[in-house]
């Protein structure tokens, strides 16, 4: 896709997403991707371009930070022929388990991944629907590493760029498809 294209797509997806303000706490604009997931043309265009960005990149597991990020990583993973792998809260995952905990901003949260997710030296990508302050995604970051993994990419649907989520993620391949 050219820069031209992904503009006009990203201009597209923009107008489906639906902003829903004080959820779910007052003073959160929520970003409510499920429009776009109900609009087949667009949801099947935007899973194109994000894997047309690493159509090259050896991508060999793709992490779909739960809940949301599962319903972008399956198709993406899927046009890569790449696993899927599910990135989970504590506690819900049946086998063994990795597990990284990140700051909130009261207390902290603690994310899982079954330990055989990842080989040593895979290339893996990490998919989610939000970049807000970037903890989430680092934190999965540290996961995909503690097993050996190479972080080829971190790919957002949307980046809440006030947030200064990139700062967590200092060296990654990050790419977004729509910017606040
Ligand atoms: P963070 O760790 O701050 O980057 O937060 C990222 C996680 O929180 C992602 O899993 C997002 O789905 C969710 N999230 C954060 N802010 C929003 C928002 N404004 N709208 C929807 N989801 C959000």
């Amino acid at each position: 896709m050219t820069q031209a294209a992904a503009e006009v797509l990203a201009a597209k997806v923009k107008t489906i997403i639906r902003d829903v303000p004080d959820f779910p706490k007052k003073g959160i604009v929520f970003k409510d991707i499920t429009p776009l997931l109900a609009d087949p043309a667009a949801f099947a265009e935007m899973i194109k371009h994000f894997a047309a960005q690493y159509r090259n990149a050896g991508i060999t597991k793709v992490l779909g930070i739960e809940a949301r990020g599962f319903l972008l990583a399956a198709p993406i993973a899927m046009e890569l022929g790449a696993g899927l792998i599910p990135v989970r809260k504590k506690g819900k995952l049946p086998y063994k388990t990795i597990s990284a905990s990140y700051d909130l901003e009261y207390g902290t949260d603690t994310l899982e991944m079954h330990a055989d997710a990842v080989a040593a030296g895979e290339k893996v990508l990490i998919v989610d629907d939000v970049l807000a302050t970037g903890g989430t995604a680092a934190a999965v970051c540290a996961l995909a590493e503690k097993l050996g993994g190479k972080v080829a990419g971190v790919a957002m649907l949307i980046e809440l760029e006030f947030l200064n989520g990139r700062s967590k993620l200092a060296g990654r391949d990050i790419h977004s498809l729509i910017k606040y």
